[in-house]
């Protein structure tokens, strides 16, 4: 079962970057096939195996000789891997449904932020309602504990936004809305909490090290990404967890 997941997170993580390609620009996900960005040659089927074609082609297009990004196969890697890793925890569940929705959405936004400093409204707005329908409908949290964790990623940043001035974008709001919706305050409480510590470490290391300016914006969304994934594993028990530390 866990190579079914495997080759089904790398078919998946195939599609994710036609998405992380097209969505940006508008442009459809089905229509043309994959061809190559550089000479425009449409791809053979052999040519279009995850990760396989990458090392096979050694990084190039077949035709032209063109570097294909990296990005491609480190994409389709990562889906499979979290996927594995979700079946690993979750088993033939609700939450292992609720994975195979967020955890892909969660690589293209954080793929797509990367690139080009915009999280697309096409995933995260669809995605507030889906969170909650998938929790109501698999039972897996009460209405009100996802609702209010849409209050808490919306409502949180918006402050920030205010507060300053700009500093964050309008996409990091939706983002955090939609992580509420799938998560849940509690969990969501704890993604918040790794989201900032990553963000701050890796952005203090950033300006120590002299790779970025203090004026030069960083993405929070693969930061919102990562914070995301690991309380979709870890929140509820982090949660009670503090919540007994506290209390005890
Ligand atoms: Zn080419």
């Amino acid at each position: 079962m866990l190579v079914v997941v495997g080759l089904f997170g790398l078919a998946l993580g195939s599609f994710l970057n036609v998405v992380i390609a097209r969505v940006p620009a508008g442009r459809s996900l089905v229509y043309p096939g994959s061809a190559c960005p550089g000479c425009s040659a449409p791809l053979a089927w052999y040519d279009n195996i995850p990760v396989l074609s990458f090392a096979v082609l050694r990084g190039r297009c077949r035709t032209c000789g063109m570097h294909i990004a990296w990005r491609y196969p480190i994409v389709e890697a990562i889906t499979a891997a979290v996927l594995v890793l979700a079946y690993v925890a979750f088993g033939p569940s609700a939450e292992f449904l609720i994975a195979c929705l967020l955890l892909p959405a969660l690589i293209v936004m954080t793929a797509i932020d990367l690139q080009y400093q915009m999280i697309p409204d096409v995933i995260t707005l669809p995605g507030i309602p889906i969170g909650l329908l998938m929790n109501l409908a698999t039972g897996r949290m009460s209405w009100i504990e996802s609702s209010v964790g849409i209050l808490i990623g919306g409502g949180l940043f918006f402050v920030i936004i205010v507060a300053s001035r700009g500093g964050m974008g309008g996409g990091d709001l939706k983002l955090g809305a939609m992580l509420g919706a799938f998560l849940g305050w509690k969990a969501l409480v704890f993604g918040l909490f790794i989201a900032i510590v990553l963000g701050g470490a890796i952005g203090a290391a950033l300006l120590l090290t002299g790779r970025r300016g203090r004026k030069d914006p960083i993405p929070f969304g693969p930061f919102l990404a990562a914070g995301g994934a690991m309380a979709l594993f870890w929140g509820e028990q982090a949660f009670s967890w503090w919540m007994g530390g506290f209390g005890g």
